[in-house]
């Protein structure tokens, strides 16, 4: 059994059961969902197709995709070869690439054309992808974190302006961060998968702005690419942690699935988003990791400047929950927040999801803006200006707690990997 396997919190009942797709991909047991569109034929020429059309073969396609993933899953099918032609992947990744000329990767559907560049919306970005850092992360929850790392690519830029975000320096500035196009992101999840992460752990700032690169990379992941020695070299400058020098692979089957590269990809986002780019990531995705931080109020908007936040997010959950994604959410408890967003965003999981695992995080302090001695602090975020207090964190876990959540086991994991 591999070390990942003997992880206590697997004992879990209701983690094991929420994440129980995902954790046979990243033992390489199942195919992740990338690998199964490639092999699902496309009726059409995707590169040629316009986002309407693309837009129709994703609909006709999914109903085939989710039974092959259905027989999968029950080991009544083994993946199958990929299309000989294009596939439902490259069908995925025409449209993302589409979609940038009138941008709606996100709820703000600024409508731009990224492409071209001409105006930019809401996030300010054109159509390159830059990259901050690649690394094994050992900070995320232990389902995630594991023995190995989660195979973290962080992007530079968002579509959100919290006040108080911890990786401002990166979030705010679009010129930060390196240019990546799909062969560099393939690249480092290649090598990061292959040294033993394992997941693919696509964050930012927000992933959802970079979805056509990221899109276009797992069509080359799916289709067999392993990396030149010139790919390596592009991406050395970017890996970030003492684990660059590991030599490949932990084992030699890690991170390989029926002849071919395997990984599960897992969306760390903001998810605020809509319903058409979730269909298209719900092809791509082996597992969410949704941060769901505002309750209902005017919150969002003054220490977010984000609007119709809590309908979105609400929205885009439930649609997770009704695929039955795998789904692990994480909440920030924040200081003055108890009421106003901790309750009803736990109440609004309870009554909606209850056996989806949930990462209450106490560790929010002010930073950034919410920093009294940043030049940008206000005074409208006074209220956050201090770590939250003994009181609010037991007001909010006892809250949880009346409520039946899962989340002690991955709020307090901090114990031994195999206690
Ligand atoms: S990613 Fe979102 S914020 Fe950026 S241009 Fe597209 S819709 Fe607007």
């Amino acid at each position: 059994m591999q070390p990942f396997e003997r992880l206590w919190i697997w004992r879990e009942e209701r983690v094991a059961r929420a994440l129980s797709w995902y954790r046979q991909v990243a033992t390489d047991r199942m195919p992740a969902k990338f690998r199964i569109c490639a092999t699902i034929p496309a009726g059409l020429e995707p590169a040629s197709a316009d986002e309407r059309a693309l837009s129709a073969e994703l609909d006709r396609l999914t109903p085939f995709f989710l039974a092959r993933l259905r027989a999968i899953r029950e080991g009544r099918e083994p993946l199958g070869a990929p299309a000989a032609g294009p596939s439902l992947l490259e069908v995925c990744a025409s449209l993302a690439a589409r979609m940038l000329e009138r941008c709606t990767f996100c709820r703000w559907e600024c409508w731009v054309d990224r492409l071209r560049g001409r105006r930019v919306g809401a996030c300010r970005l054109g159509a390159e992808s830059r990259v901050s850092c690649a690394f094994h992360h050992s900070g995320e929850e232990l389902v995630f974190r594991g023995t190995h790392g989660s195979g973290t690519i962080f992007f530079t830029s968002c579509n959100m302006r919290c006040a108080f975000c911890q990786n401002g320096d990166i979030s705010t500035d679009c010129g930060n961060g390196t240019p990546v196009g799909p062969r560099e992101l393939a690249t480092l999840a290649f090598r990061l998968r292959r040294e033993g992460c394992h997941n693919i752990n696509w964050v930012g700032g927000e992933p959802v702005l970079h979805l056509h690169t990221i899109a276009s990379a797992l069509a080359l992941l799916g289709r067999g690419f392993e990396p030149e020695p010139e790919d390596r070299m592009r991406v050395e400058p970017l890996l970030a942690d003492r684990f660059q020098d590991w030599p490949e692979a932990v084992s030699a089957g890690h991170g390989w699935h029926a002849g071919g590269f395997n990984a599960p990809i897992l969306w760390n986002s903001n998810l605020f988003v809509g319903e058409s780019v979730l269909r298209l990531l719900r092809l791509l995705v082996d597992v969410w990791l949704p941060d769901f931080k505002f309750g209902p109020g005017r919150c969002a908007v003054r220490l977010a400047r984000t609007p119709r936040y809590f309908e979105t997010v609400t929205r885009a959950l439930a649609l997770l929950a009704q695929w039955d994604e795998n789904l692990l959410v994480r909440h920030l408890v924040m200081p003055a927040h108890v009421d106003c967003c901790t309750r009803p965003v736990l109440d609004w999981l309870a009554a909606h999801m209850p056996h989806v695992p949930v990462n209450i995080m106490d560790q929010y302090r002010p930073d950034m803006f919410a920093d009294p001695r940043h030049p940008g602090f206000r005074e409208e975020w006074r209220e956050i200006a201090r770590l939250p207090s003994a009181r609010e964190l037991d007001a909010a876990f006892a809250h949880a707690r009346r409520l039946g959540l899962c989340f002690e086991a991955v709020s307090f994991e901090k114990r031994a990997l195999y206690a």
